[in-house]
């Protein structure tokens, strides 16, 4: 068997520790799991509900064009049907770009560290994926516009951006916009639109009339907390939607993936207590990381980056024996911090408590 060469160098995906996998370990009886940004609320009760309904007809295939959930998705946004594209998260939708656009010969830029999936999938299509380091956690733009030229296919732009929190405001990206050249399909990934409370954030979609190149990226796995179902989607001009579509599977979101969206859209009442929760509990974790000199990126999402004075390994080993999952930042490229997911109240004071201890621990 011979497979594509690029792929001798590359691993599989890496998830967070598992919940069962902890209890087990640690013998624990609960772990909160704060690595992946998930919603600690869950996710809309009107979806719950009408779970029994929504597998009833499991048999027959999903509607793959998403005819329902594609009217909700363009009226809630305010866009045309013809914009929209659905992957299986916008994990895949990634994927779909990739698939489109990259081949060897051409290229695409991109920050380090921020999501993993856009250098993992460009990779795979033989693309030469051109990283340009963050500044202080944020997109270092002027030089990643430096990096494009006549082989760059598509630009990639995370905000927030993951791992570190931060956005960029609406006079640089727009900026970035303007300048970026037309060739280029210029990617803004908004998994954790929902929670950006900026009053300077760009808006994405009011831009995408005036920019033909603009794709904009949002997801149910954050903020709707449907991460489990797998559902996000695209919104572009319609001419780069069709020629996005033939690389999509047929088939590729789900009947209930669909339908959950649906109802989880309907419930922006969920979506505002979550939002409001979260930025509660972001302020405390700030707050007690001010008061024990811990520095941090000014986030704008779910999660806060904490810079430690010990490595992130260690303080993920202990906060596991404490029975939190967090993300350690030495595998994300950023040594010496956590990826910390903000979760609820309680859960919060506890990890604060435990990480006090380890910090005071190590005092020499
Ligand atoms: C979580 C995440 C996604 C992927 O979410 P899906 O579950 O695939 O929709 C995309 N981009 C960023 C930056 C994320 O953090």
């Amino acid at each position: 068997m011979k497979a594509k060469d690029i792929l001798k160098n590359m691993k599989p995906y890496k998830p967070g520790k598992g919940i069962e996998e902890v209890k087990k370990e640690y013998g624990l009886d609960r772990i909160v799991k704060l690595a992946s940004n998930e919603n600690p609320f869950g996710f809309s009760p009107a979806v719950k509900k009408e779970l029994p309904e929504l597998i009833a007809n499991l048999e027959i295939y999903p509607d793959g064009y998403g005819a329902e959930i594609r009217k909700k998705v363009a009226s809630f946004i305010n866009v045309d049907e013809s914009e929209l594209i659905f992957g299986n998260g916008s994990d895949e939708v990634v994927q779909i770009i990739c698939r489109t656009f990259l081949e060897p010969g051409s290229n695409t830029v991109m920050a380090t560290p921020t999501f993993p999936q856009y250098r993992h999938n460009a990779l795979i299509e033989g693309a030469e994926v051109r990283e340009v380091p963050l500044q202080e956690g944020h997109h270092n733009l002027e030089e990643m516009l430096a990096n494009i030229d006549e082989q760059t296919r598509v630009l990639w732009i995370c905000t927030p951006n993951n791992p570190t929190g931060v956005h960029i405001d609406r006079t640089t990206l727009q900026s970035v916009l303007e300048r970026c050249p037309a060739h280029v399909l210029i990617v803004i990934d908004e998994a954790y639109y929902e929670y950006l409370e900026a009053e300077d954030a760009f808006d994405s979609l009011a831009a995408l009339k005036k920019y033909p190149n603009l794709l904009v990226l949002r997801t149910f796995s954050k903020a709707y907390g449907l991460a489990g179902l797998r559902i996000g989607y695209g919104v572009a001009h319609p001419e780069v939607i069709q020629i996005l579509e033939p690389s999509r599977e047929p088939f590729n979101t789900s009947t209930v993936a669909q339908a959950a969206a649906l109802l989880a859209l309907d419930d922006q009442e969920f979506i505002e207590e979550t939002v409001k929760e979260n930025h509660k509990n972001k302020k405390s974790l700030m707050e007690f990381c001010d008061d024990h000199g811990l520095s941090y990126y000014d986030t704008q999402a779910n999660f806060l980056l904490i810079h430690l004075p010990i490595s992130g390994d260690e303080m993920f080993e202990h906060l596991l024996t404490k029975g939190f999952i967090v993300r350690s930042g030495e595998a994300l490229g950023l040594p010496n911090t956590i990826r910390l997911t903000i979760g609820k109240k309680d859960d919060m004071e506890q990890i604060q408590e435990a990480m006090k201890q380890k910090l005071a621990s190590g005092e020499k």
